[in-house]
This record gives C-alpha cells, structure tokens and sequence, in this order.
C-alpha cells in the first residue's frame, strides 16, 4: 500500500484550511454510527454483513475527522487509510483495515456473503483501534483557560451551570474563579470542589481589604493557607488608585498587597494581580518582594512598564475584550506570546459590550492574539496552555 505522502504527491489528498466544524461532525457520525453498530450484537451470520459495514466506516469516518482537523481532505479511500500510517498506526492494522474495506465494499455492492469468524475479527479489532482513534484525536485538541473571572458574581444574573455548559461546549476546560473577599473565597471554594473545570484563586481585593483590619487580613491570609491543597492561586490582590483620594492609602495597600505575595511565594502559587491606575507602584512593590509567578490581569499602564513586566518574566492575561480594545491590542502586539494567557473577568468587560459576561467569551482574546500574532488558533492554544502549566502546575 501506499504511503500518504506519494497519495498527497499523487494529488488524492489535497492540503486544505483545516475543518473543525467538519471533524466534529464525522466524530459525531462514528459516534452515532457506533451505537447503530451495537445493536445488531449479538454478532451473527445474519448481522456480519451490517457489523463488518458500520466497522469500517466508523474507522473511515474518524480518519477524516483527523485528516480535516489537521488541514487534508480525501475522498480516495486507500488514500484515508493511508493516514494511519501518518498517525502512528502499525502496519498490520493499515492492512487490517485496507482489506476491510475491499471486504466491505463486496458486501454492500455486490451482495458477497461474510464470514462469521472474520466479522467477530473485525469486531474485535474495532474494539481495539476505537480508544486509540478517539484519544489521538483528544490529544490533538487544545483547550482554553480562562485565568481570570468571577464565577461567584455571575450566579444572580446568568445561571452557573448555563456558563459552565457554555465554557465546555466551546472547549473552555479551565477556569480560574477569583475571589475578592471572605464570602466571596468561601463560594469559590466550593465551585473548585465542585466542578473539575472550577480552579480556585483566592484573595481580597484591594479596595475590599482596605476595609478590614489587619488581623483580618491575617486571619483570611491562614484561611488561605489551609486550603494550600485545593486552590490553584492566589488573587484578585493588589493595588488601586482609581480616584485620586485613594493616595491617603496607598501605604496601607501595600501592606495588604505584601502578606499576599509573601504568602503566594511560601506557597510557591501563582499570583493574580490587579494594579487600576497604581501600575508602577505595584510592578515596584512586587519586584521589592522578589515575586516570580506575576499574571498582571488586564494591565493598563505604560508599554514602557509593559516591557518591564516582560523582563521581569511574568505575564500579562489578556481579556476578552482586546476584541475592541485597542490598549490591549497593542499589549499583544508588544508581548512575546510565551508571556501572554486568556481571561474574561466576567462577568465584567464583555467582548461585544453586552451583559454579563462569560468564560465561554475567552475565545475572544485567543482568536485576537492568533490574528495579531498571525499564527493558527491551534498554535496558540498550544502555547497559552503551556504557558499556564508552567505557572500553575506544581
Ligand atoms: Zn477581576
């Protein structure tokens, strides 16, 4: 048999735009088509025909989903085939599935009759090659993170089980919830215990912090701690000036700001920061305290402290709404995408200005960053979720 790349040579494959609404249609053919198969079990001389039939096509049905997802279209079928090879596939099961199809076309076509003991073969044999079709398609998929929102606010408005549909119908399978006070870190805590998706940030945000009193802080500080195994990070913290009265505070602020950072290097967790119009003052405050692990979330200062947080090493997530923003735009334009990651803040800031927000949204920033970048979608994904592990894995 041939090998896929002569068929491409030949022409009887052809390079195309990759074709994810077509992947996902065959899947769920071959997924449908594998339910059909398994009603005619138990295998019989009468089912053989209809089994060895839905086998192949469940196994050429998963092969086009790749061969579109991967940016090919075929319709010779030796040249579909011929992609496991491509994919890893051993040479025995190509020639399995080759002579299936010679098999399956006699039987449909031309009415041959099909031996029992082959169809219990093929059955077996499908058994086998399905996981491994399914999972190498899984694999190539890239997820979206969403690294910053607040879950816990959407409840009132928008039902959490809508978002959270939302977010896994559009392969949104990370969502870091963020919380601002002690209620608030309480609910988040209990999303993350409740949904795999959920990633739990906690924190008090800045102007919520300057509110309590120092033991306070220290008592949430511990809380924090205690939950040092189920969370993923710490925030929303930092500082904000955004009236200018919010000056008399500052000090204070920093206080706040330090025990969390402190706290988000002993725990050696990411730290997600809000910095609304005291952006040098907290990129000081946080390279005083030697901080590594820095998400600046919807920064808004300078390119020149853009730069600066750069080469500091940390990183800047990039919100939905770089959609129309043309300040966060130029962040993409001006930051290496190593240092770049996805949110939302909903449900604040939505990218087509309407209400609430979603994680589901984070699509928005990602297809900007691949447009600006002018890299694939895919490529991106890739590099946002590696991004992410190496901050948020430990
Ligand atoms: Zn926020």
């Amino acid at each position: 048999m041939r090998s896929f790349n002569e068929f491409l040579k030949y022409g009887l494959v052809k390079k195309k735009k990759k074709d994810e609404a077509r992947a996902k249609s065959l899947i769920e053919s071959a997924e449908k088509r594998k339910r059909v198969m398994e009603k005619y079990l138990p295998l019989n001389s009468e089912t053989s025909a209809q089994i060895i039939e839905e086998c192949y096509d469940i196994i050429r049905e998963f092969l086009e989903a790749k061969l579109s997802d991967d940016g090919y279209k075929s319709y010779n079928h030796e040249a579909v085939v011929s992609y496991l090879g491509e994919l890893g596939f051993l040479k025995d099961e190509i020639i399995f599935v080759d002579n299936l199809r010679e098999i399956r076309h006699g039987t449909k076509y031309y009415g041959r009759l099909v031996n029992e003991e082959y169809a219990r073969k093929v059955k077996n044999f499908l058994d086998n090659i399905y996981p491994k079709l399914n999972s190498l398609f899984k694999q190539s998929k890239n997820i979206m993170i969403d690294v910053h929102c607040h879950l816990d606010k959407l409840i009132e408005e928008f039902p959490l089980e809508k978002a959270l549909k939302n977010a896994k119908d559009n392969n949104v399978k990370i969502i870091v919830v963020n919380g601002t006070d002690h209620k608030q870190n309480l609910i988040v805590l209990d999303l993350a215990k409740k949904h795999k998706e959920v990633k739990a940030a906690l924190g008090i945000y800045p102007l919520d912090a300057l509110k309590l009193s120092e033991a306070k802080i220290d008592e949430e500080i511990e809380f924090i701690e205690k939950n040092k195994k189920i969370i993923a990070g710490i925030g929303e913290v930092g500082l904000d000036l955004k009236e200018p009265e919010l000056l008399k505070t500052l000090d204070k602020q920093k206080i706040n700001l330090t025990k969390f950072v402190n706290l988000a290097i002993k725990l050696n967790k990411p730290i997600i920061i809000h910095s609304r119009k005291a952006e040098t003052q907290t990129i000081e405050l946080l390279e005083q305290l030697k901080a590594k692990k820095v998400i600046m979330h919807c920064f808004s200062g300078k390119m020149s402290l853009v730069d600066r947080i750069v080469k500091n090493g940390w990183s800047l997530s990039i919100p939905a709404n770089v959609h129309y923003s043309q300040q966060f735009q130029d962040v993409v334009k001006r930051v290496p995408l190593s240092n770049l990651l996805c949110e939302t803040d909903t449900p604040y800031l939505h990218p087509l200005k309407e209400w609430p927000n979603e994680p589901a949204n984070v699509i928005y920033s990602y297809k900007k960053i691949a447009e600006i970048k002018n890299q694939s979608l895919k490529e991106v994904e890739k590099q946002i979720e590696d991004n992410y592990n190496q901050l948020f894995e430990q």
